[in-house]
């Protein structure tokens, strides 16, 4: 088998948590594209169904829309459940969902500190167990999980302890559970994206100033698009990449470089 056939995903199946838009819509509409079919795991469920949608009419392939909170494990199995009602199997889990909150630490309060590390990191442990439960079942599959360069950097000007640190947990999480699951034929890996243009950015006001300065300091001079983590995952996705697990990947165009 030839090397692009090896990085389809004909007959998989797959969920993206946080698919509803910005990267996890891009991934998700990569992995369609790719042969798998795919559900959209999202809190906001009018948008995972648009983006469902939209998904199904481009590439042909079944897509389903969930409404999950990452935060909640009794949603998180259920979510799991409904996925194998639909599909019968996941080979593919992209633990996505992340938000930020930018505030200095010492007027951070506990419950802002909580939310970020209960759905950036919480988020992708309880999605990431439930998936790697079913795929040991299943006898393999494949979890990626995002996490970002603010888990190996701290980016400035903007303070975000909780989010920095929620981040660096993913990247070990991701190692821990590549070494339990090693002989299980489940990979585990993560990527970290450096910035890219998405609502997370666009819709923080006091980030969309600093984006000048970051394209400053960016060795490409711009942020990142969506569409350019695709390849990423696509390849961590599929059989293609079957000896490469508990690795981090970082997309950032050199940012974290220097
Ligand atoms: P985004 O805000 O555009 O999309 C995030 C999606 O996650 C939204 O659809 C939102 O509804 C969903 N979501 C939020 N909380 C959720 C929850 N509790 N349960 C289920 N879904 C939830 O963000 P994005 O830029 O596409 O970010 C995706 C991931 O990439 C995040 O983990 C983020 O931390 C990470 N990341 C982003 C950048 C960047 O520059 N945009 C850089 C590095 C890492």
């Amino acid at each position: 088998m030839g090397i692009l056939e090896k990085m389809r995903l004909d007959g998989k199946s797959a969920f993206v948590t946080g698919g509803a838009r910005g990267i996890g819509k891009s991934v998700a509409t990569a992995l369609a594209e790719a042969g798998a079919d795919v559900a959209i795991v999202d809190i906001d469920l009018d948008e995972a169904q648009k983006t469902a949608t939209q998904i199904a009419g481009e590439t042909g392939r079944k897509t389903i829309a969930l409404k999950t909170d990452v935060t909640d494990p009794k949603e998180v199995d259920a979510m799991i459940d409904s996925l194998l009602a639909s599909f019968g199997k996941i080979d593919i889990a992209f633990c996505n969902a992340g938000i930020c909150i930018n505030e200095p630490a010492e007027s951070m309060t506990y419950e802002q500190w909580m939310k970020v590390i209960n759905v950036n990191l919480n988020g992708v442990f309880l999605t990431a167990r439930a998936a790697g439960k079913v795929m040991i079942q299943q006898g393999g599959g494949s979890i990626i999980n995002t996490a970002s360069m603010s888990g190996h950097i701290v980016n400035v000007p903007q303070p975000q302890c909780a989010y920095n640190a929620s981040k660096a947990g993913v990247i070990q999480l991701t190692k821990s559970l590549a070494v339990e699951w090693a002989t299980k034929n489940v990979r585990v890996n993560s990527i970290s994206p450096g910035y890219i243009a998405t609502e997370l950015i666009s819709n923080a006001p006091h980030l969309v100033p600093l984006i000048e300065k970051w394209n400053d300091i960016a060795p490409m001079h711009r942020m990142g698009k969506p569409e350019e983590l695709q390849a990423v995952v696509v390849y961590l996705a599929g059989d293609c990449s079957s000896f490469t697990t508990g690795s981090d990947f970082v997309v950032d165009g050199a940012f974290t470089c220097f």
